[in-house]
């Protein structure tokens, strides 16, 4: 208990004490108590309104009105409490402006935006990259100054982690990447960051390669040519028979990976739109794929096939038949002999592992295509597995290049997946096997007629 509410009670004892004896000496001890207590309490009231319009008139120190015991209590601490929550206040502020400082002179484009795209604020770099002023354009929808398609789809698809390139609202010549970033309350901050530099240098070390492969394919083709020709030879000899094997086998080996590389290359080069291709097959692609890998292969393998045999699938045939061979060629190569070797072509939500493949997390919607191969083959470290699909990553160098592997197999099976629309997902457990599943999305698949399906 504070003192000075004591010495409050103390001073009202006393006073109710002097008061009442006073009164009983008068001879009116009750009516003098309750006239004092009275005076008292309007004594007590003229301090408070006092108080109150002193805090109405901003509470400042010098203005604060005399008070003694509690309400002295009041004032001092209602003082205290705003020189506090003053300094407080002064501090958010200078921290804010550091922020809107910082904020306003980062080199990327920042635009905060609400859940209906509007503009809340930008900083000077978005008026550089994007012509969006923060003071003029504050309260418009930012769909209405940037009216790309593929800048509205990336805004509706509303998602965190995807990331879109565009040419710069105002310079045909600046390309941007675009992010959404998440920031609470349905705001959102969108970045916008100069990639010319990094889509140029792509562009080159793709324009190299591609002129690379397509120099070396007449070389190699004529190498290839006349090493068959000279091995038709009868009269070669045991040792120049042995080194033009060698050649044969490398010149073969380099085309292969010419071949796949400008795969690669028109993949990127060529999207497909979303109802674009032909009706395929699926299960008919499947099985002969599995017959005649069955025919070649040096080691016999356990084939159990979970195909859907009136499911067909709406893309390119020579891709799809690509996804197809390159994971079953894999399941081969890098299995033993009498693996199991499993492949399965069902509508999604038919399948009944769905579930433990996190479909809505997947982005991909519940009923679309799913292709998987699996073995129990060698399998493959957690720690490699984001980087399978890049090109040339290979986990056991020596062991892909004996078996005939480039390194370009999973990243034509990535391309070919999302220029259909689909995702290409890897699971695996060193020593037990590997799941490849490739999804495609609903608006693809399509069920074949009795007759078509009777092949
Ligand atoms: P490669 O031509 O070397 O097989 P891929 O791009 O098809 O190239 O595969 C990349 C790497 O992924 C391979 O080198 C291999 O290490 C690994 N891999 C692919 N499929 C499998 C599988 N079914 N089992 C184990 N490892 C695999």
């Amino acid at each position: 208990m504070p003192d000075s509410w004591r010495e409050e009670i103390w001073w009202l004892i006393t006073g109710a004490l002097l008061v009442g004896a006073a009164g009983w000496l008068l001879g009116y001890p009750l009516q003098i108590l309750l006239l004092s207590a009275v005076v008292y309490i309007a004594w007590l009231l003229a301090r408070i309104a006092k108080i109150v319009s002193w805090l109405e008139d901003g509470g400042a120190k010098r203005s604060a009105p005399p008070t003694v015991g509690l309400m002295d209590d009041i004032v001092r601490l209602t003082h205290r409490e705003k020189t506090y929550s003053r300094k407080q206040k002064n501090r958010y502020k200078r921290t804010l402006a550091q922020f809107n400082n910082l904020a306003s002179e980062l080199p990327d484009a920042t635009v905060v935006i609400d859940k209906n795209n509007v503009i809340r604020w930008a900083n000077v770099a978005a008026r550089k990259l994007l012509d969006i002023h923060s003071e003029r354009d504050r309260g418009n929808r930012i769909d209405n100054l940037i009216r790309d398609p593929d800048f509205l789809a990336f805004l509706q698809a509303n998602d965190s982690g995807a990331e879109i390139e565009l040419t710069a609202p105002k310079d045909p010549k600046l390309m941007l990447a675009f992010r959404r970033v998440p920031s609470g309350r349905g705001m959102s901050v969108l970045v916008a960051r100069d990639v010319t530099q990094r889509i140029r240098l792509r562009e080159m070390r793709k324009d190299f390669v591609d002129d690379v492969s397509h120099e070396l394919r007449t070389p190699l083709t004529v190498i290839h040519g006349y090493t068959e020709i000279l091995l038709d030879d009868p009269t070669l000899s045991a040792s120049h028979k042995n080194s033009l094997t060698k050649i044969d086998e490398q010149s073969d080996r380099m085309m292969h990976i010419v071949e796949k590389l400008l795969q690669l290359s028109r993949l990127e080069s060529n999207p497909l739109d979303p109802n674009d291709g032909e009706l395929v097959n699926m299960s008919e692609l499947i099985q002969n794929l599995v017959t005649d890998l069955s025919k070649t292969a040096i080691q016999p393998h356990d084939w159990q096939l979970h195909v859907d045999e009136t499911l067909a699938l709406r893309g390119h045939y020579d891709d799809l038949y690509s996804v197809v061979q390159n994971l079953l060629q894999n399941a081969v190569k890098y299995s033993g002999e009498g693996a199991v070797i499993t492949v399965v072509w069902q509508q999604e939500s038919l399948f009944d592992d769905t579930a433990n493949l996190g479909a809505g997390a997947a982005g991909v919607e519940l009923a679309g295509g799913y292709l998987s191969v699996s073995d129990n083959g060698i399998g493959i470290e957690a720690r490699h597995l984001p980087r399978l699909s890049e090109r040339f990553y290979r986990v056991d160098r020596a062991r892909a290049r004996e078996s005939g592997g480039t390194g370009l197999g999973l990243a034509i099976v990535k391309h070919i997946a999302q220029r259909h629309g689909g995702l290409l997902l890897i699971d695996s457990v060193p020593g037990e096997g590997s799941v490849f599943t490739v999804r495609f999305p609903p608006q693809r698949v399509e069920f074949l007629s009795k007759e078509a399906v009777s092949f």
